[in-house]
């Protein structure tokens, strides 16, 4: 196929496809997936190897949130029985990021609802750091505490964070169908000033919120265009309760062309498979480690993921390895680029192709998946033991 072979050279060199090859992989057929997701493998397998990197989610502040996003199981106004506590003691986050090292996991990802954080939220935060750091020897510490104040990206760095997450989540233009208390543009602020305070910046998307495949491109170009160490990608898991419970919109085919139509958009970029992917590519899950090189072990924010001993099987069982603590994630062009202000991968003319034609949102999925959320009832802010 002409295109599979355009788009994998292209991933080779580090060029970046044009909006119309990114829209024509989400428009193959179920007939070509098989090859689309060997010929994006080629280009994953060419940066990263066969390693995964896991990533360990601690949720340091659950529910309650002000804000209005209607992915979001801990919005304002959630329905959603999740578990809601305040913040947890850095000795609790601590205990909770150790189950997760313990596990395999090279990254631990602090995480708080609310809309940003206090300038004493950043204090406990910076104290939680310190604690893991201490008990970890080596783990990189990633903070996703909301959008950002003047200052605050500076002082997260000098506790010791070493990236910062902050999603776009979905295109510029709908960006207001998801969410009105705060704007795209905050997000993309946020993520710069992560960048600009010497943090690494992890910053991805939502599939599946009934959103067109030019959104879907869109956001994948918006985020390459922020130039992202890491990009989270994940599928909407519809919790009851929240104003998208009903976007049942994935199928497992559809998940495999998005991740693969990013890790050609982002080809020695961190693609991480995040939330969802247990709900939507189900028995597919080890395809994906084909076009992904990092996952989350074990549980999410406010949701079960599937047993942590189940992720580390599926690895060996595809043939790939866990990243160790020892190897660095990133390409050496990429960690020399932010530095040392190296070029960034080529781009292609975007004017070209901004007139390419918006294809229509997917067809609902009739098959609703329910039975696959669900609500996390164990490790932070209770007294069970994690999954990791
Ligand atoms: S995504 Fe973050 S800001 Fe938005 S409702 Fe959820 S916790 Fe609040």
């Amino acid at each position: 196929m002409d295109l599979l072979n355009a788009l994998v050279d292209k991933g080779l060199r580090r060029e970046l496809p044009t909006r119309e090859e990114a829209l024509a992989v989400l428009a193959t057929s179920d007939d070509e997936l098989l090859d689309v997701v060997a010929a994006a493998g080629k280009v994953r397998r060419q940066w990263f190897g066969r390693r995964v990197k896991l990533n360990y989610l601690v949720n340091l502040k659950s529910g309650l949130c002000p804000e209005d996003c209607s992915y979001c199981s801990q919005r304002l106004g959630s329905k959603a029985e999740i578990l809601k506590y305040t913040w947890l003691k850095p000795d609790e986050a601590s205990k909770a990021a150790a189950a997760g090292v313990a596990g395999g996991a090279k990254r631990v990802c602090l995480v708080a609802s609310g809309r940003g954080p206090t300038d004493r939220d950043v204090d406990r935060v910076s104290e939680t750091i310190s604690a893991i750091k201490e008990q970890n020897e080596g783990v990189e510490v990633c903070a996703c505490l909301g959008l950002l104040s003047d200052g605050q990206a500076g002082r997260l760095r000098s506790a010791g964070a070493d990236a910062y997450n902050h999603n776009l989540n979905t295109s510029e233009a709908t960006y207001g169908d998801i969410c009105t208390t705060h704007d795209f543009s905050d997000r993309v602020s946020t993520v710069q000033q992560a960048q600009a305070a010497g943090m690494s910046a992890c910053s991805g998307l939502i599939a599946g919120m009934g959103e067109s495949d030019a959104d879907l491109v869109d956001v994948v170009f918006a985020l390459r265009e922020l130039d992202p160490d890491s990009v989270p990608v994940n599928f909407l898991i519809p919790f009851e309760g929240t104003p998208l419970a009903k976007e049942w919109n994935l199928t497992p085919q559809r998940a495999l062309r998005i991740l693969a139509m990013v890790r050609f958009v982002c080809p020695d970029i961190e693609v991480r498979l995040a939330g969802g992917r247990e709900v939507h590519l189900r028995t597919l899950q080890p395809l994906a480690l084909h076009l992904v090189n990092s996952i989350f072990l074990g549980d999410y924010l406010t949701s079960e993921g599937q047993a942590g001993k189940d992720d580390l099987a599926m690895i060996e069982d595809a043939g790939f390895e866990v990243e160790g603590a020892d190897t660095t994630t990133l390409p050496e062009h990429r960690r020399q680029h932010g530095d040392d202000g190296a070029e960034p991968a080529q781009t292609a003319d975007a004017e070209a192709d901004a007139e390419a034609p918006a294809t229509t949102v997917p067809a609902p999925s009739d098959e609703n998946r329910r039975d696959l959320v669900a609500v996390r009832r164990r490790g932070a802010g209770t007294d069970l033991p994690p999954n990791a």
